[in-house]
């Protein structure tokens, strides 16, 4: 088998807390020169395509902004596809919305008016959006990605899965969907961008749930790397078994010379 793109995660395998894991950009050369289109893909649905390709720019790494992907863009994509005329209630970040209304997207802050119900990061969250979700009676429920914590350069921090599990205990139901990796708009959101079968894919990430189950559910080769928030021995308790396991994305050249010598 021979590998034509990856899809490599951000935080915890390309940088952590803005800065550039040691031999990230190694490894994001070795996939270029073994001639592999490369995609990142993050959870993180605060800040569109753009802003990653200029963050990554500072550290380094050039990529074009179409080539970045977030658990936004995902967002985006399916509302476009499914509410593109609905007034959405946003619990989250200015960063999301933006993107929203970027896309052409119709926000309400009146739940009342509210025909969709979107919940995301926010570190305003606050008593009064759970009263607001609450408000908006029976309207569809959505998360944009399901990371509870993230990691931070010296700790972790609660994420748009632990704000999506307190709107969902106070309405009283999950949400409907839940948008960025592992679900199937952002396995979809890719695919269609790289033009690659699956087989021929590298996921490459740090954790299991997230970045590797997306792939892994259509036959893509998983590559879990230890610079992130998993350990080697979360591995066998993980919904993956990952097919190789790296300290970090520096040592991915080991995988790409595995694959020439089959
Ligand atoms: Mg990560």
């Amino acid at each position: 088998m021979s590998f034509s793109a990856a899809i490599v995660d951000l935080d915890g395998t390309v940088y952590r807390g803005g800065e550039l894991l040691p031999g990230a950009a190694r490894g994001v050369a070795a996939l270029r020169e073994a001639g592999l289109d490369v995609l990142f893909f993050s959870n993180n649905p605060t800040k569109d395509g753009a802003t990653y390709a200029a963050d990554l720019a500072e550290l380094g790494i050039e990529i074009s902004p179409d080539r970045v992907y977030s658990a936004g863009a995902a967002t985006t994509r399916y509302l476009g596809e499914h509410h593109a005329d609905d007034a959405l209630l946003v619990i989250g970040s200015e960063g999301l919305k933006a993107q929203l209304r970027e896309a052409g997207l119709a926000l309400t802050t009146d739940p009342e008016a509210a025909e969709a119900l979107v919940v995301s990061w926010t570190d305003g969250f606050d008593y009064n959006d759970l009263q607001a979700a609450l408000d908006t009676g029976e309207v569809p429920f959505y998360g944009t990605d399901p990371d509870r914590v993230v990691p931070t350069a010296d700790g972790r921090m609660p994420g748009s899965g632990a704000i999506v599990d307190a709107v969902a205990a106070t309405i009283g139901h999950e949400p409907d969907a839940i948008f960025g990796k592992p679900s199937a708009v952002a396995r979809r959101l890719v695919l269609d961008r790289l033009e690659a079968s699956p087989e021929e894919c590298l996921v490459v990430g740090d954790r299991l749930d997230t970045d590797l189950l997306l792939g892994d559910r259509v036959g893509m080769t998983t590559v879990l790397v230890l610079s992130g928030v998993t350990d080697r021995a979360a591995i066998g308790d993980g919904p993956v078994d990952p097919d190789h396991v790296l300290a970090g994305l520096g040592e991915v050249e080991t995988v790409l010379e595995g694959a020439g010598r089959e």
